[in-house]
Order: C-alpha cells, then sequence, then structure tokens
C-alpha cells in the first residue's frame, strides 16, 4: 500500500516538526489542531526552520516553497480521515488522545493507517478503542523532529506486518533510520535515558557531585554531547518525572523510583529551560548551576 497523504493531529512542538519533514519528503499533509492559534503559530515555525535550512543550503528555495504548498491546516477533524497514515501527536493525556481516536474513527478510509507519538501510553491500549487494532502503532519522533535521526516504531501486540512494512517505508523515504520496539513502558530511548538522567539527579542529591562537576563527568569521562542534568532541562523535568512514573507505575520495579530531588524542582516550577529554571538558571547571560 502506497502512502501518500498523511494527517498529523496536534500542532504543538512535535506535530509542527512533523508536518514539516513530512511535507519535505513530498507528502501531502492535513494538520489539525483544535486551536487556530496553534496553527499559526506550526506554519510560521515549520516556514522560519526550513527557511533556515535554505540558508544552511540543506534545502533548495523551491522545494521550501513546494513543500509549505503541500500542508492544509484544519480544525475539522474530520479532514485527518482522508489520508492513508495518522499520526496522532496531541498533548500527552490518555483521554485526550483516545477521544481523537473515538471522533476520528468514522470518518475514516478502510485502508488507514492510524499511529501515534505517544512518549508513554500504551500503543495496545489506545489501539484497543479503535476499530482496526492490526493498523494501529506507535510512530515515535524525537524532538526537534526534523533534526534527529531516529524513529521507534512501536508494534501494539495485534499490530500487522503490513502497517509496521508500510510505516518503516515512511521512515526512510525521511531519510530517517527506524528502530523496532515492543509495546513496554517508555519502549528503548526513554526506557534507557531517563532511569540515566534520574541517576543523575540521585548523585546531586547525595552530594557525590555537583551540577557541573556530574555534568563535566558525563560530558568529558563518557563523551556524551550533553551532562545528563543539562540534557534534563532541555528535556523537561516534569516530563522527565512522568516518564520515571510511567516506567515506576508500569514496570512495578523500584529500580525506577523517581528522585525526591527531581520531585521538589517540579513542585517548585522549576521545570528547565521552558521556565528559565531547573538544574541550571538560565535568566541570565550563561546559564549557572542551582546547587
Ligand atoms: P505540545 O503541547 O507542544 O502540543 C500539543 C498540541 O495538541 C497543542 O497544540 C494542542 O492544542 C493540541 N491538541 C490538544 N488536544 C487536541 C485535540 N483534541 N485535537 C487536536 N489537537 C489537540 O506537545 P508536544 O510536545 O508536541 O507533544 C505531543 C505528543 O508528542 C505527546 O504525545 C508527547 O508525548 C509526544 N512526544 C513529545 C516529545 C517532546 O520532546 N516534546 C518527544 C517525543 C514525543
Amino acid at each position: 500500500m502506497e502512502i501518500q497523504k498523511v494527517g498529523v493531529i496536534g500542532a504543538g512542538q512535535m506535530g509542527n516538526g512533523i508536518a514539516h519533514v513530512m511535507a519535505l519528503a513530498g507528502y501531502d499533509v492535513v494538520l489539525n489542531d483544535v486551536s487556530q492559534q496553534a496553527l499559526d503559530s506550526a506554519l510560521s515555525v515549520i516556514h522560519k526552520n526550513m527557511a533556515r535550512q535554505v540558508s544552511k543550503g540543506k534545502i533548495a528555495e523551491e522545494e521550501m516553497t513546494a513543500a509549505l504548498a503541500r500542508i492544509t491546516p484544519s480544525l475539522a477533524l474530520a479532514d485527518v480521515g482522508a489520508t492513508d497514515l495518522v499520526i496522532e501527536a496531541a498533548t500527552e493525556r490518555e483521554t485526550v488522545k483516545q477521544a481523537i481516536f473515538e471522533d476520528l474513527l468514522p470518518h475514516l478510509q478502510p485502508h488507514t493507517i492510524l499511529t501515534s507519538n505517544t512518549s508513554s501510553i500504551s500503543i495496545t491500549r489506545l489501539a484497543s478503542r479503535t476499530d482496526r487494532p492490526e493498523r494501529f502503532m506507535g510512530f515515535h519522533f524525537m524532538n526537534p523532529v526534523p533534526v534527529m535521526q531516529l524513529v521507534e516504531l512501536i508494534r501494539g501486540i495485534a499490530t500487522d506486518e503490513e502497517t509496521f512494512a508500510a510505516c518503516q517505508e515512511v521512515v526512510a523515504r525521511l531519510g530517517k533510520t527506524s528502530a523496532s520496539a515492543e509495546d513496554f513502558p517508555a519502549f528503548i530511548v526513554n526506557r534507557i535515558l531517563m532511569p540515566m538522567i534520574n541517576e543523575a539527579v540521585y548523585t546531586l542529591y547525595e552530594g557525590v557531585g555537583s551540577v557541573k562537576s556530574i555534568d563535566e563527568s558525563m560530558k568529558l569521562g563518557a563523551n556524551h554531547p550533553m551532562g545528563p542534568l543539562e540534557l534534563a532541562d532541555f528535556i523537561g523535568l516534569d516530563t522527565c518525572l512522568a516518564i520515571m512514573n510511567v516506567l515506576h507505575d508500569g514496570l512495578a520495579d523500584t529500580k525506577y523510583r523517581p528522585c525526591p530531588l527531581l520531585t521538589k524542582y517540579v513542585e517548585a516550577g522549576w521545570l528547565g529551560r521552558k521556565t528559565k529554571r531547573g538544574f541550571y538558571d538560565y535568566r541570565g547571560e550563561t546559564p549557572v548551576p542551582t546547587r
């Protein structure tokens, strides 16, 4: 089955990136959101990010113009029904995602593949509420989408081979690499990355090292491009905590217990870069460690 038209639901940080790479790869894209403001801002972010790619010589001006013309913004979920592949990238709340799929079902074509970009919600559970669990899977992009090479493809318990192969082909056409993951909490990348970040917070909490010594140790001693605490601030400490809770609840193993210091930063509203304070304080010229 050839995929030509893609529906992206949710025009936030991830949705705009997904629409960007899909349109550049030649797919027609319907970009849906409940908020007109989110749609307007997504289109302007996509334009700005593509213009940067043009100025760096990564794409030609004509490619940008053609790609932008392939994106149709829409407030009507029904418009997404006429696509071959749907990627749901709305707010990370199960009730929101379930309501989206429920409302979408009557408008879908029989062959349409449904996917979710969720970082933590069970693909099998989302699929079980639809009329096509065999044509449902996880399509998990990394942030920022135009830059990051990996896409995790997650099979639910019922996902069929044809669906998996069709999504693999889409990832290849995007010029990205797919990794196949089974549907268990946090999949592969976050299952490994988040416990490492959480352990870095424990190392800070127990006074083994300061913010600076922990980040420097992992950059210079393990060759990581960013220190774990710097990376946590970039991802968002609320997101890190939410994923640790998913691992802790879903795998019922105390090794995944979130560090109390991580909880404290989130309670303080110190969520990282997005609130200008996390393990570093970003309010001045250069980031200053907070411990
Ligand atoms: P975001 O808050 O930036 O965007 C979410 C968008 O969904 C908003 O524009 C909102 O208006 C829209 N929305 C809410 N309800 C909707 C509905 N009923 N119909 C249509 N649109 C609706 O969030 P994000 O960071 O882009 O995350 C989106 C998804 O991607 C989540 O499932 C998240 O887990 C996943 N994800 C996020 C990251 C990341 O680093 N941010 C990485 C990988 C995956």
